[in-house]
C-alpha cells in the first residue's frame, strides 16, 4: 500500500518516521508542515554521479568512493583538543588511507567490514594519496549515490541524513508542480525563472546534468526564483504598508510660491549643492501631494542634511503650520536649536524641549496654543503632556537611534503630519530597501564644495607619545581638536570618573592649551557653555566620550584623536571622524588602538582606506551581517529563508523596482493579486504591531 499523497499543509506527522516527539522538535524550529520542510534547502551538494575506484585514482581532487572501512583507530595528537581517527578504505581495486580530524564519534558509528559511501577530498601526503575528512554514509541507501546529493543542515534535533530521507519522502509523495505560484508569469519570464514547485524540486533533487559549481554557489535559476520571490514578497508588502500609512489625505496644505522661495533664498547662508537642491525638490513634491510625506533622507556625515531639514521646516511654518525637530541626545538637540535659532530666530518663535530645558510649562502652553512655531527637542517632544495645535511637519534626526514606535508617537502629535527622517550613518542601500522600504528614499550623494578628505592614520599604542607630540604642534599652529575615549565602565558614574582622570592625563600632555572634558554627567548649562567656547575657539581641545559621536558641528575643529579605537564599530568610527573635515582646512583623524582581534583589524583597515560612508556601510554589512546594523528597527526585520541582503542585492534591486510597478500608486495590478493577497494579511499585522508600539 503506497502512502497517501501529501499537501503543502499536511502535518509532519503524516511522514513516515515522524512521531509526536520529532514533530515537536521540528515545530520548535518553526517547521510544522510538509511545505515548511520544503524550504529547508540543502546548504551544499556532493557530486556522487560517478563512483571512483581506489585503484584508478590519479591525483588530488574530490571523489565519491564506495567500499569497506577497516583498522579504524584513534591516534594521539600533540595539539590539545584535536582528535584524529585513521583507517583504511578497501574497494576491491585497492586500499586508500582515510583520516578524520575531530570526529571521534565515528569510531562508534562505523562498523568495520560493512560497505560505506564516502565523499571527500583526496590529498597527496608524502608519496601516497589519502582521503581527508570524507562524509560517510551507510550504503544501504541507494538514493545516496549515482546523483548529485543534497546535503542538509540538522533541523529541530534531526540529523542531516534523517532530514534527507524526509525530503525524499516529501518529493515522492507531493506534486510539487501543483504548488501555487504567486509570482506573475510575466516576471518569471522576464528573468527566465522556473515556477516555485519546479525550483524547489530542482534544489532538493538536482538533475544529473546540473552544474555543480552553480548549485554550490547558489547561482542556479532555481535559487534565483526563491531569492527573488522572497524579496518581491517583502517589497510588495512594504509598498502596501506604505500605502496604509500614506493613503489618507492630509488636512493641512502648503503654500509654496515665489514669496516662500524668496524667504528660503534670504535665509540661506550658502549655495545648496546640487544634491541638496535635488533632495529639497523631492521633498517639496511630497509636501504638495494630498498625502502625508514619509521620506528617509540619507547622506554621509557632513553632507549637509541639517540645512535641507531647516528649509523644509520653513516651508511648513510659512504655510501657517507648526513644525517639530527631534534629535536623539540633548547635546544634539541643543546644537540644532542654536543653529536653527541663528538661522530662523529673527522670523519665527522657536523653543527647545529637552528633559532638562527650563520653562517647559510655559513652552508647553505656547505649543498647545500655536504660539511656538518650531519645537526642537529630544524624546521630551513625544511625552504625553506635549501638545501641538497644528503640527504639520515632523523631522527626526538620526533616525537609527529611535524606533518606529517613537516615530509614530511623534506623528501622533499632529493630524497626519508630514515626516522627514534622517540617518547619520549611511546604511547600505540593500539594507535600506529591506528595512526602510516603506519610506521614500532621498540621498545626498555630494559633499559641500571645498571639503578635503580627512587624512586617517591607524596606529598602535606604542606611538601614543608621538601622536600627542604631533597634536601639540598642531595646536601651536592654531588647530582645534577632539580627543575621544570609549565608555569602558558599566556605570556612568565610574565612566565619568575615568574619563575625568584620562582627561587630566591628556591635559598634562598638552601643556598650556585649554582643554575641556565632556561626558554624559556634565550638567546641561555647563555642557552648553563648554560647547560654545569650543565652537568659538576659546577651548582648543574637547576631550569627550561618545556624546559627541553624532551630529556635532564645529567646522573649525580639524583634528580627531580616537583612543582605544578597537572598541568602536565601523559606523561609529566614521561618525567620529565626521566631526572634522567640515571646513576648508585640511583635517586629520588618528585612531590609536591596543591589541586587535581579527575583526578589529579588518574594521580598522576599511576605516583607514575609505572616507566614503556608503562604502564603509557596505563593508560593515559584510563584516557583521545585517542583524547588528539595524539597531532599534531590528524588531521589524523579516528573516529571509533563502535570500541574503548582501550576496543577493541585485535581486533585491529588481524586486524593489518590480514591486513598485505591481503596486503603483497603492493599487495592485491584477496579475499581482495572488501575491498581494498572500502578503496583505502579514502586512496588516506588521502594521498593527508598529502602530501599537
Ligand atoms: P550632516 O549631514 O552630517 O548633518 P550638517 O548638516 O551638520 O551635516 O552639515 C555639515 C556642515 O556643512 C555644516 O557646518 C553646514 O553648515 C555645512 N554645509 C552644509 N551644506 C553646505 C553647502 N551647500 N555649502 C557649504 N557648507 C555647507
Ligand atoms: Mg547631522
Amino acid at each position: 500500500m503506497s502512502p497517501e499523497r501529501l499537501e503543502p499543509n499536511s502535518p509532519l506527522t503524516a511522514l513516515l518516521g515522524i512521531g509526536p516527539a520529532r514533530a515537536r522538535g521540528l515545530a520548535a524550529a518553526a517547521c510544522r508542515t510538509a511545505g515548511d520542510l520544503l524550504w529547508h534547502l540543502p546548504f551544499r551538494y556532493e557530486d556522487r554521479r560517478r563512483r571512483a575506484k581506489v585503484g584508478d585514482l590519479d591525483g588530488e581532487g574530490s571523489y565519491f568512493l564506495v567500499g569497506r572501512l577497516g583498522e579504524l583507530r584513534r591516534l594521539r595528537s600533540r595539539r590539545r583538543g584535536l582528535t584524529i581517527v585513521r583507517g583504511w578504505l578497501e574497494d576491491g581495486s585497492g586500499r586508500l588511507p582515510v583520516v578524520w580530524f575531530n570526529r571521534p564519534y565515528l569510531l562508534e558509528q562505523v562498523t568495520e567490514g560493512r560497505e560505506y559511501l564516502l565523499y571527500g577530498a583526496v590529498r597527496q601526503r608524502g608519496s601516497r594519496l589519502e582521503l581527508v575528512n570524507p562524509t560517510c554514509e551507510r550504503s544501504a541507501e541507494a538514493r545516496c549515490c549515482g546523483r548529485i546529493v543534497p546535503i542538509y543542515r540538522s533541523l529541530g534535533g534531526l540529523g542531516p541524513a534523517t532530514i534527507r530521507r524526509l525530503l525524499d519522502q516529501i518529493l515522492d509523495r507531493m506534486e510539487l508542480q501543483d504548488l501555487p505560484e504567486r509570482l506573475p508569469e510575466s516576471l518569471l519570464e522576464r528573468y527566465g525563472l522556473p515556477p516555485l514547485g519546479e525550483a524547489l524540486a530542482m534544489l532538493h533533487r538536482p538533475a544529473a546534468e546540473t552544474d555543480l559549481a552553480q548549485l554550490n554557489e547558489r547561482r542556479t535559476a532555481a535559487h534565483a526564483r526563491l531569492i527573488y520571490g522572497e524579496f518581491l514578497e517583502l517589497q510588495v508588502e512594504l509598498a502596501l504598508v506604505r500605502r496604509l500609512e500614506t493613503r489618507r489625505t492630509k488636512v493641512h496644505k502648503y503654500r509654496i510660491d515665489e514669496r516662500t522661495r524668496g524667504v528660503l533664498r534670504e535665509l540661506l547662508p550658502f549655495r545648496l549643492t546640487s544634491a541638496q537642491q535635488r533632495v529639497l525638490q523631492e521633498i517639496v513634491d511630497d509636501l504638495e501631494r494630498p498625502y502625508p510625506m514619509l521620506r528617509l533622507l540619507q547622506g554621509d556625515v557632513g553632507s549637509g542634511k541639517t540645512i535641507v531639514a531647516a528649509l523644509t521646516l520653513v516651508l511648513a511654518i510659512e504655510s501657517g503650520l507648526q513644525a517639530a525637530f527631534m534629535a536623539p541626545t540633548e547635546l544634539l538637540a541643543e546644537q540644532h536649536f542654536r543653529t536653527l535659532a541663528r538661522l530662523l530666530g529673527k522670523r519665527y518663535r522657536l523653543a527647545l524641549l529637552t528633559g532638562s530645558a527650563v520653562d517647559s510649562d510655559r513652552v508647553r502652553a505656547e505649543l498647545a496654543d500655536g504660539g511656538i512655531q518650531l519645537a526642537v527637542g529630544t524624546h521630551a517632544l513625544i511625552q504625553e503632556t506635549v501638545e501641538f495645535s497644528k503640527l504639520g511637519l515632523a523631522v527626526v534626526d538620526e533616525q537609527h537611534r529611535f524606533g518606529v514606535a517613537q516615530r509614530r508617537l511623534l506623528q501622533g502629535k499632529g493630524n497626519r503630519p508630514d515626516m522627514l527622517v534622517m540617518t547619520a550613518t549611511p546604511i547600505p542601500r540593500s539594507l535600506a530597501l529591506t528595512v526602510y522600504g516603506d519610506l521614500a528614499l532621498s540621498v545626498i550623494d555630494e559633499l559641500p564644495p571645498g571639503r578635503k578628505p580627512v587624512t586617517t592614520k591607524v596606529v598602535g599604542l606604542g606611538s601614543r607619545r608621538q601622536v600627542y607630540a604631533w597634536l601639540r604642534q598642531q595646536l601651536e599652529a592654531g588647530a582645534q581638536a577632539y580627543v575621544v575615549f570609549p565608555l569602558i565602565e558599566e556605570s556612568e558614574r565610574v565612566a565619568a570618573e575615568s574619563i575625568a582622570s584620562m582627561g587630566e592625563r591628556v591635559r598634562e600632555a598638552l601643556g598650556r592649551h585649554r582643554c575641556a572634558v565632556l561626558h554624559g554627567r556634565i550638567p546641561p548649562e555647563e555642557r552648553e557653555a563648554m560647547m560654545e567656547s569650543f565652537a568659538s575657539g576659546e577651548v582648543r581641545v574637547l576631550i569627550a566620550t561618545t556624546v559627541i559621536e553624532v551630529g556635532v558641528d564645529v567646522p573649525r575643529a580639524t583634528v580627531m584623536i580616537i583612543e582605544s579605537a578597537e572598541r568602536f564599530g565601523l559606523a561609529q568610527l566614521h561618525q567620529l571622524r565626521g566631526r572634522v573635515g567640515r571646513g576648508r582646512v585640511k583635517s586629520y583623524c588618528i585612531a590609536l588602538h591596543g591589541r586587535l582581534g581579527a575583526e578589529a583589524v579588518r574594521r580598522l583597515e576599511v576605516f583607514a582606506a575609505s572616507n566614503d560612508g556608503f562604502r564603509i556601510a557596505d563593508a560593515d554589512l559584510e563584516i557583521r551581517g545585517p542583524g547588528d546594523l539595524l539597531g532599534t528597527r531590528q524588531a521589524g526585520v523579516p528573516l529571509f529563508r533563502v535570500a541574503d541582503v548582501v550576496a543577493d542585492r541585485e535581486w533585491l534591486e529588481r524586486a524593489r523596482r518590480d514591486a513598485q510597478e505591481l503596486v503603483r500608486g497603492g493599487r495592485p495590478l491584477a496579475v499581482a493579486e495572488p501575491l498581494v493577497a498572500a502578503v496583505r494579511r502579514r502586512a496588516q499585522s506588521r502594521y498593527e504591531r508598529f502602530a501599537g508600539g
